[in-house]
């Protein structure tokens, strides 16, 4: 079983903390899909099991791109590979995009789920990111979207912004689960290099929130998930059971997925690839017949450490006996030497299943992870 992610390198404009590689070049679009599909035909023998379970288009902005421009990408994808007919075929979409027109012929290309990029239900927040929509169009959108008869709909949105207090925050989730929503991502506004955020940092226009604070704000994420009957299955994502993000899931699960388009990374046989992150010199490369791809093959050593990691991120953790079966007992051992050293309120240990619990998660990317690397 694999998975196919499509990079929509396109955007109207640039928020404030974004490092994904896009342009608003809209004139490149019409060459980018063909080239695309080019390179969904020339990769289709890449996975060594063609049978595809998930097709996810990210960006960049995929509703950018009209309701048959998205239909050419998927018929061009079904010709040439084995799609389940029960696979999870996701969008990423902004809500300015999401007419009803739009949503209603979005419906009939096969996409069976939307991820929305809401982000926050306030205005002057939505401001604040550079987001081109405003609250009332994100509830509009969502509710069009459900009405128009998606009913896997996901929707991101942002906490740990400066002068979001924990009551607003709280609000915002009310907000959130209020609507025909069936799966919640939020994110901790981190500040990358590169970004108009970090350029405020620099000049002391901005000052990121405090630890506790987004701890609080992660906390109460967690809780209202649970009380809404969404699961909180890894550390930015919470979904009703039977609605945990196909995809992304198999990215934790190491299952091998296909990327195509510019930017786009890529794991099979055991290696991570990625395209060349320039729309212009992916156009050039892949019509000129040459590979724009750089290759990175993984040791057993990084697979270890990547198990570990990845399935950390999420709640139902790692099976050490599963560990001890595929990499040997010395390093199941050295994993359950690391646990003695972790801080009981961060981690459970049944004996054979090691998780974090959600404080633990909230700091798994840096203290716990470093503890475990370090000892294993
Ligand atoms: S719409 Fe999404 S991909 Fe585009 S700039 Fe904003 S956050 Fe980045």
């Amino acid at each position: 079983m694999s998975g196919i992610y499509v990079h929509i390198p396109f955007c109207k404009s640039k928020c404030i903390y974004c490092d994904f590689y896009s342009i608003a070049v809209p004139s490149l679009i019409p060459d980018f899909c063909k080239t695309l599909k080019k390179e969904i035909v020339s990769r289709r023998n890449t996975l060594s099991d063609n049978q595809i379970q998930t097709i996810y288009f990210g960006g960049g902005t995929p509703s950018i791109l009209d309701t048959d421009e998205i239909k050419g990408i998927l018929d061009e994808i079904h010709a040439n590979y084995n799609v389940n007919s029960n696979a999870e075929i996701t969008l990423e979409a902004n809500p300015e995009n999401l007419c009803h027109q739009y949503l209603a012929e979005l419906r009939h290309t096969g996409i069976n789920r939307l991820s929305i990029g809401i982000q926050s239900f306030h205005d002057e927040t939505l401001k604040f990111l550079k987001r081109r929509h405003n609250a009332s169009k994100a509830i509009e959108s969502i509710k069009e979207a459900a009405e128009c008869g998606f009913d896997n709909i996901s929707i991101d949105l942002i906490y740990g912004i400066e002068g979001l207090t924990c009551e607003q925050w709280e609000k915002e989730l009310d907000k959130a689960f209020s609507l025909p929503i069936s799966h919640l991502s939020c994110y901790c506004l981190g500040i990358e290099e590169g970004t108009l955020l970090h350029r405020y940092l620099c000049e002391n226009k901005y000052s990121p929130t405090d630890e506790d604070n987004c701890l609080r704000q992660f906390l109460c994420f967690d809780e209202k998930s649970k009380e809404n009957g969404f699961d909180h299955y890894e550390i930015s994502n919470a979904g009703k059971p039977d609605r945990h993000s196909r995809h992304n899931s198999s990215y934790w699960d190491r299952t091998e997925y296909l990327g195509l388009g510019p930017g786009a990374h890529s794991y099979y046989a055991n290696s991570r690839t990625w395209n060349v992150a320039d729309v212009k010199e992916y156009i050039r490369c892949i019509n000129e017949g040459k590979e724009c791809l750089t290759s990175e093959n993984l040791t057993p050593s990084d697979i270890f450490e990547e198990s570990i990691m990845l399935g950390l991120r999420t709640f139902k953790g790692i099976d050490i006996d599963e560990i001890g079966r595929s990499f040997g007992n010395e390093k199941s051992g050295k994993l359950k030497d690391a646990i003695k050293g972790l801080n009981p309120a961060h981690y459970r240990f049944d004996g054979k299943c090691l998780s974090l619990t959600a404080q633990g998660m909230f700091v798994s990317d840096s203290i716990i992870v470093k503890q475990i690397q370090e000892a294993i």
